[in-house]
């Protein structure tokens, strides 16, 4: 039987044979043994393929031949700020040939874009209203913004907003869509918290506004609790309650006094009470030293303002916690007197003076001259009858006096500016009394009717909307 192992010694029998392959070999040993010997190898320093994201910084390691480390030259730039595949040459040159190696350099980006939503991930919504898209910014580090390429899907209350780059780097991001309504109504009164309304009269509700979140016309749905009897003297409270339709409520209230036109009578009030009242200011170096000694004594007053002085003073009236209240802005007798349009017209510019200090609508008036003056036959005849009763048609309440100190000309002396008040003080009755805080003896004699009325068991107290009116008789 020939095996192949027999045919392969009978092959080399024959010596040339032999001769020639061992030749051959001995060629091939010799040729391996110069290329290890004489051939130079380029080692690179680090990876020979390399992947870097976009932007990321490529540095350059290099390469060297074994006993020749600075023979080796470089070829090729990476730009990071370019994706693509990048070819780093390095070569040697030895006996008249160059011999090369490669490093490729893979430069991707694989970050998603910066996918940003505008508002909360998580919105109220009215249960009444569907929820209108906030928007949303896309940008890629490599793209740029690719906002109009973010696709949104809606499913139920999850609105889910995917963005992709050009490299197929996805970001994904959710909004949670809440329908729910925690948000009270809000209420306010139309017209004064507190109203008054003389027995008799016509009573209009000025009734409320309604503002909410999520339902509108909800002022239709208001209730309202409580009745005003016109023709009987009395406190009425009236209450408003609204509910959304979501069940939130919110209530207000509103209080009407109804009183008789003639509160005329000066023993109405508080007895024994000091109401110190000044009119026709305010005034630098009067005003502002009568507020100085009322803080002092700790006393609260009432001040009459026109447009005179600067505003600084009414804002320390107020801020110090007095009343500011109104008398007109002119004095004008003929100016206000002239005729009922005329009278208001001068009372709101001063209102709105006090309004724009303050930010509170005053209600409280004095009339130049008093309700019981006379001057005014001079200008309208029966104009006081009718502005004593429209001012409170309107919600106003008017004060007259029941001491008048005598500042107003008669008297230019302290002392008996002291004395006309002191010596008509009265524990049966309310006090109100007059006094102009732009007269210098009244600033210098008020010190010593403070004391006077303190020793002697007064208490004094400024006038509010709840101050019974005390007011004279009406001669025109
Ligand atoms: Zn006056």
């Amino acid at each position: 039987m020939n095996s192949w192992f027999d045919r392969f010694k009978d092959f080399f029998k024959n010596k040339y044979v032999l001769i020639s392959f061992i030749v051959l070999v001995l060629s091939f040993f010799l040729v391996f043994l110069v290329y290890v010997v004489f051939v130079p190898k380029i080692i690179i320093n680090g990876k020979e393929k390399v992947v870097l994201q976009y932007n990321d910084k490529y540095s350059e390691n290099g390469a060297y031949v074994l006993g020749d480390d600075d023979g080796v030259e470089i070829e090729g730039k990476v730009d990071t700020s370019k994706i693509g595949e990048y070819e780093v040459v390095y070569k040697y040159k030895k006996f008249g040939i160059t011999f090369t190696k490669k490093r490729i350099v893979e430069v991707k980006d694989e970050k998603g874009p910066d996918l940003v939503l505008t508002g909360e991930d998580e919105v109220n919504v009215c249960p009444n209203r569907d929820y209108e898209e906030e928007g949303y910014k896309s940008v890629d580090e490599y793209d740029g913004d690719i906002t109009d390429q973010v696709v949104v899907n809606r499913e139920d209350d999850q609105i889910t907003y995917i963005s992709t780059d050009k490299s197929g780097n996805k970001t994904t991001v959710f909004r949670k869509i809440v329908k729910e309504d925690n948000v009270k109504p809000v209420i306010t009164l139309k017209g004064n918290s507190v109203m008054y309304v003389v027995v008799g009269s016509k009573f209009t509700d000025p009734s409320v506004k309604v503002v909410d979140n999520c339902d509108s016309n909800l002022e239709e749905k208001v209730v309202t609790e409580g009745n005003v009897d016109i023709n009987k003297v009395g406190k009425y409270t009236i209450k408003y309650k609204v509910i959304d339709s979501s069940n939130n409520t919110s209530e207000v209230t509103r209080v009407v006094n109804v009183v008789n036109k003639n509160t005329t009578n000066s023993s109405r009030g508080i007895p024994g009470v000091i109401y110190l009242t000044f009119d026709d200011g305010p005034n630098s170096g009067t005003t502002n030293v009568i507020l100085d000694i009322l803080k002092e004594e700790g006393v609260k007053a009432t001040f009459f303002v026109t447009m005179r002085g600067p505003d600084s003073l009414i804002k320390r009236e107020f801020d110090e916690g007095h009343t500011v209240a109104l008398h007109t802005a002119s004095h004008n007798y003929k100016t206000v007197y002239t005729s009922v349009d005329g009278y208001f017209k001068d009372l709101n510019k001063v209102s709105n003076r006090v309004e724009k200090i303050t930010g509170v609508k005053s209600m409280i008036i004095r009339f130049p001259g008093g309700s019981s003056n006379t001057v005014s036959r001079h200008y309208n005849i029966g104009i006081m009858t009718t502005l004593t009763s429209e001012v409170l048609n309107r919600g106003y309440r008017y004060y007259d006096w029941n001491i008048s100190s005598g500042d107003a000309g008669e008297t230019k002396n302290k002392d008996k500016v002291y004395a006309n008040v002191v010596n008509n003080l009265s524990k049966k009755r309310a006090n109100v009394v007059l006094m102009h805080d732009i007269k210098p003896y009244t600033r210098d004699a008020l010190r010593k009717i403070i004391k006077y009325g303190k020793e002697n068991g007064y208490t004094f107290e400024r006038i509010t909307m709840d101050t019974p009116m005390v007011t004279q008789r009406v001669n025109n």
